[in-house]
């Protein structure tokens, strides 16, 4: 078996196990990467597209954001459809922050380039890692890498490997306490060759269930249809998918949606679930690892970035000064940030999704809370939270910046 050392073995190579391997070298600190999944896999899985304001000034610091600048596209406000009427919510009049949509794969790629371009060690194909000794000061990872088995010998473990991970499930029962919501309706997301039809994002609800216009750049669309929990993607040739699409989200008055080749179908479960605390021992759980907002108000993807602000910053602390604190306080500092996010989805997912079995009482009982969001100054509160100013305000807990 090949023997190797390293100071923190990173598992997965998503936007959070990249960020982490980055911003771990800058500080000067040795990392490894390992990924289940081919990096073709990695590089095309398409998901999250917004990114909020504080997520995009944080990739400039770290020097990532070069493409993201260039090809990304800046919004300053986004529809909402209902009630056959459209009303903007313009977040940057209210908020002073923009934010982004720039595809997660797009992300991806250049955090990819940019540890391949510093010669970090990130490997993909490891299909079998083994995290041993996590309650010690000697934690060991075991896999096969190339074809040939590995110990990997390092001094803390970040988890960075997303829900049906490993490094969740190796912590022995009953050290975590987890929280969990499954809501009663799913989205099914499709990626679509057509040019958007709208300059912004449109939020649609409507009696059929709640439609979601978003798209990746001016020639790449992504849209979303709620659907029954459980629904299968081959229940949804492309032609239903566009006529219900068009139900949903084509009013009077309004350009109609542009059609164009479906590049990529699939269903996802709405969930929300916290990891308590989201380390132990010499393990650390930083993004969809450790935590999982419905993606309705599009946190994810930022919060992964939040977490690994938080744990790349705690590292630094541990190598400069041998001070234990911050990671100590990890948990603390991100838990009032994650469970703030989780609040606005959950609490946004039961504004616009039509619930099961909805009747014409619920269709106006929403409208009625439309309303009252997009007309008085809810309107304030609600785009400080879709901005993410609201989760930044929120005091954390724990150790040291
Ligand atoms: C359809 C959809 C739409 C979304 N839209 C948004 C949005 O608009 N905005 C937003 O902010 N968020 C959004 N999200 C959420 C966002 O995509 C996730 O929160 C984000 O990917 C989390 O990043 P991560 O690095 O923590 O985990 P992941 O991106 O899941 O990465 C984990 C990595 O670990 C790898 N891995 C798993 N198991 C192992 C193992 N045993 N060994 C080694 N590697 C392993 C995986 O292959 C993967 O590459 C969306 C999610 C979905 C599904």
């Amino acid at each position: 078996m090949k023997r190797l050392r390293t100071r923190v073995a990173i598992v997965g190579a998503g936007p959070g196990g990249l960020l982490l391997s980055h911003l771990l070298q800058r500080h000067g600190v040795d990392s490894i990467v390992l990924e289940r999944r081919s990096r073709e896999h990695v590089e095309r899985r398409v998901r999250a597209g917004l990114l909020e304001g504080g997520t995009v000034d944080f990739l400039r610091e770290a020097g990532l954001a070069d493409r993201l600048d260039r090809e990304g596209l800046v919004h300053e406000g986004f529809v909402f459809r209902f009630g056959s009427r459209a009303h903007r919510m313009p977040f940057t009049e209210l908020t002073g922050r923009t934010v982004h949509m720039y595809g997660q794969q797009e992300l991806v790629k250049d955090l990819i380039r940019a540890r391949a371009e510093a010669g970090a060690r990130l490997w993909f194909d490891v299909p079998d890692v083994e995290l041993r000794g996590l309650e010690t000061d000697t934690p060991t990872v075991r896999c096969t890498v190339a074809g040939e088995p590995v110990e990997i010998a390092c001094d803390f473990v970040a988890g960075c490997d997303g829900f049906h991970g490993v490094s969740r499930r190796s912590v022995p029962s009953g050290a975590l306490s987890t929280y969990e919501r499954a809501y009663p309706y799913a989205w099914l997301g499709v990626l679509a060759q057509a040019p958007p039809a709208a300059e912004e994002l449109i939020y649609a609800v409507h009696s059929r269930g709640f439609a979601l216009y978003s798209m990746r750049s001016p020639a790449v669309s992504r849209l979303y249809l709620q659907v029954e929990a459980g629904e299968r993607v081959e229940n949804w040739p492309d032609e239903r998918i566009w006529k219900e699409l068009h139900t949903r989200l084509d009013i009077d008055g309004a350009p109609e949606l542009t059609e164009g080749p479906i590049l990529e179908k699939s269903c996802v479960a709405l969930r929300g679930f916290v990891t308590e605390p989201m380390s132990h021992g010499r393990l650390f759980l930083a993004g969809d690892a450790a935590h999982i907002v419905p993606p309705t108000a599009a946190k994810g993807l930022n919060l992964a970035v939040a977490d690994v602000k938080v744990l790349a910053a705690a590292f630094r602390e541990f190598y400069a000064h041998g001070d234990r604190a911050a990671l100590d306080g990890y948990t603390a500092d991100c838990l009032p940030g994650v469970w703030q996010a989780l609040e606005f989805s959950d609490w946004m997912s039961g504004l616009l999704h039509r619930p099961p079995e909805g009747r014409v009482f619920d269709g106006r009982l929403q409208d009625a809370r439309l309303e009252a969001v997009v007309n008085s100054p809810a309107a304030r509160t609600f785009a400080e939270n879709y901005v993410g100013l609201a989760r930044e305000r929120t005091p954390a807990r724990g150790g040291r910046p």
